[in-house]
């Protein structure tokens, strides 16, 4: 049976309803707070209100509700617990949650993290471990390891603006050997949508199989010739950052949905938010979040003469493909 590995455990990718592929629900503390302190998203309340939000607007396409992959990697404020508190209190909600990592920046200064310290094969350990055993309570943060029963569904790795530093290649490195053990799909982080290419080439020339990989942020290049070479390396794409007006205007993504669909590569394209911020969330006061992709996404699509059936494709057929574990249970 292939499944899909939630906070719940393994489920038939199909029960995924509508799957906001990169987002944010819970991140307490870390480098990224340390940077800008809108990225703390630590009430538990708060995530709550924003992820009925979300599951109210998946009902319009799919009743049974949706799935938020929540995207915190390794020792960046992943709060396991928190999150798993989360999902109890939402009907229809279901979490699949990360391992793996986050580009160097946000470890802030890296020349003493562990990962420069253990090799590429123990720290693959701990992130299959992740994934196969149970997600540490304390986050890889310390010597002590306690295993949460929450299992984690996705291995993240991220890449700086315009190049791949040498702790990010060896976070790459370990995320490949974990991939190939597990069958666990690969999300990645693009800086402004830069080295989409170069990341699908290295995980491949890993031996990632294509198809398990997605691109993430990449709709900031919207550059869709740009974007055709990188699905032309068979990985799937993931189109997030939603009303950023500050970057580009949404005609941008639409565009790129619209132009990639015709091109024939509209079965590898995944959406989400990316409402990582306060100032990107409702329960905190902004105007748009985590619910844009079923409540605002879709329907504007269908207005704009989208095919419904790639409408669907694109916010539940392809994501319940891609977030299938390459080996059976
Ligand atoms: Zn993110």
């Amino acid at each position: 049976m292939t499944f899909a590995r939630t906070l719940r455990g393994d489920v038939a990718p199909q029960t995924l309803g509508v799957v906001d592929a990169h987002d944010h629900l819970i991140r307490v503390g870390g480098g990224e707070v340390y940077l800008d302190p809108e990225h703390q998203l630590d009430s538990v309340e708060k995530a709550v209100e924003e992820a009925r939000r979300f599951v109210s607007a998946a009902r319009n396409w799919a009743p049974s509700g949706g799935t938020v992959v929540d995207m915190c990697p390794i020792n960046c404020g992943r709060d396991v617990e928190k999150l798993a508190e989360v999902e109890s209190q939402v009907d229809g909600l279901q979490v699949i949650v990360a391992t793996g990592f986050h580009q160097a920046k946000v470890y802030l200064e890296t020349q003493s993290h562990w990962v420069n310290r253990y090799s590429v094969d123990k720290i693959a350990e701990l992130v299959i471990a992740d994934i196969t055993e149970g997600i540490d309570v304390h986050d890889y943060s310390g010597p002590v390891v306690e295993r949460s029963p929450y299992r984690a569904g996705v291995i993240k790795v991220g890449t700086a603006y315009g190049r791949i530093t040498g702790f990010e290649r060896k976070c790459i490195e370990a995320a490949a050997v974990a991939a190939i053990e597990t069958g666990c799909p690969i999300s990645t982080h693009t800086s402004a949508g830069t080295c989409g290419l170069e990341q699908a080439e290295l995980l491949i020339s890993l031996g990632v199989p294509s198809d398990q990989i997605a691109i993430g942020h990449i709709q900031r290049n919207a550059d869709v010739w740009y974007l055709t070479q990188i699905l032309k390396t068979g990985v799937y794409l993931e189109l997030d950052g939603t009303a950023r007006l500050k970057y580009q205007p949404e005609s941008n993504r639409i565009k790129e949905l619209r132009e990639l669909g015709e091109a024939g590569f509209g079965d590898r394209l995944l959406l989400g938010t990316d409402s990582g911020k306060r100032s990107y969330q409702k329960a905190y006061g902004a105007t748009t979040g985590v619910d844009y992709n079923p409540a605002v996404d879709g329907p504007r699509m269908l207005a704009e003469g989208f095919d419904g059936g790639y409408v669907e494709q694109l916010l539940m057929g392809n994501a319940q493909t891609f977030f299938a574990f390459r080996k059976e249970s």
